[in-house]
């Protein structure tokens, strides 16, 4: 696997940015430096009963990439061709940062944990999306991580005083991801653009270690609600299915994250990919399955609140929202 940090990032621009964090992206070359100019995004929710669950999106803000990270496997023409034709700004890949919650019964599932303050300036917004919706975040019984890219487990504690945001969740995560990111050996034997995210990822994961259960493919977190293997974004990527009254709804996480480009062009490999011929393969399987059985999807990185179908189009696929 060829991952470098110029291929992460898209590589080939000009400027560098600052995140957050002080991860400088110097030679990744952002047209629009990242967290400065961007306003913060009102706290928002959205929800909608799946049978006798109430399905509840929160929003954690946004973030931008450079359109390049789309596609490491086509030429920019091409691929700014194709944003254009569909309307998409061809140089900044925007992204919302969508996050599930799923009341079922007793149960307040949430699936991952948004970025926390340290990401990038225009995310970390989830406790206030909490707060404008009402929900305790003491409530939250289990918390589901997809992946543990910065944006999805950063949020875990907060880094002023170090503690839970969501203290009373048992967590559940793939045991591939769990093992890849909490290696020990992790930043002698992977490449350095990956490092800062697994020294975020071990500080995240590692406050909440002790109850923490690694799970394999196809776990139930309560009745109804089921982690699948979907790898490939990473290499233990999950997603969660949400069945109830007759009804199927998936939780993607990272599985598909572009309305375009995820769907219609499925085998683009976006450098945010660690596996990209694993998480093609897995996308085509995924958009097959849910134009076939109808499923209701949530994609973390959909435009807002990400809530939509996926229709076979032209030998690929087409998103269609839902509102
Ligand atoms: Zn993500």
């Amino acid at each position: 696997m060829s991952f470098s940090r110029r291929a992460f990032l898209g590589g080939g621009l000009a400027a560098p940015a600052t995140l957050r964090t002080g991860l400088t992206l110097t030679g990744a070359g952002l047209a629009v430096p990242l967290a400065a100019t961007r306003a913060r995004a009102e706290p928002k929710s959205h929800s909608f009963r799946l049978g006798d669950s109430e399905i509840i999106v929160l929003s954690d803000g946004g973030l931008s990439l450079p359109a390049s990270t789309l596609a490491s496997n086509v030429p920019e023409a091409e691929r700014a061709a194709f944003l254009q034709a569909n309307g998409d700004d061809p140089n900044t890949r925007a992204s919302a940062l969508n996050i599930t919650l799923i009341r079922r019964g007793d149960a307040l599932v949430l699936v991952d944990t948004g970025a926390g303050m340290n990401f990038f300036e225009t995310a970390g917004q989830l406790a206030d999306s909490f707060e404008e919706a009402g929900i305790d975040r003491e409530a939250v019984t289990h918390v589901v991580l997809t992946h543990a890219h910065p944006d999805h487990v950063w949020g875990i504690i907060d880094d002023f005083d170090e503690t839970e945001r969501f203290p009373n969740a048992a967590y559940l995560i793939g045991a591939a991801e769990w093992d890849f990111w909490m290696d020990p050996d992790f930043i002698s034997g992977n490449p350095e653009v990956l490092h800062s995210f697994a020294l975020g990822a071990q500080r995240n994961l590692g406050a909440v270690a002790e109850k923490t259960e690694r799970v394999g493919a196809d776990h139930a977190v309560v009745p109804g609600v089921t982690m699948i293997a979907t790898p490939g974004h990473t290499p233990g990527h999950m997603s969660v299915l949400v069945e109830d009254g007759g009804q199927q709804l998936l939780v993607l996480g990272d599985a598909l994250t572009h309305p375009a480009v995820s769907f219609a062009r499925p085998d683009w490999q976006p450098s945010t990919d660690q596996l990209p011929e694993v998480a093609a393969a897995t996308r085509k399987q995924l958009l097959g399955r849910a134009a076939t059985d109808e499923l209701l999807l949530i994609g973390y990185h959909l435009p807002w609140p990400g809530v939509g179908r996926a229709e076979a189009k032209d030998g690929a696929w087409r998103y269609v929202p839902v509102s």
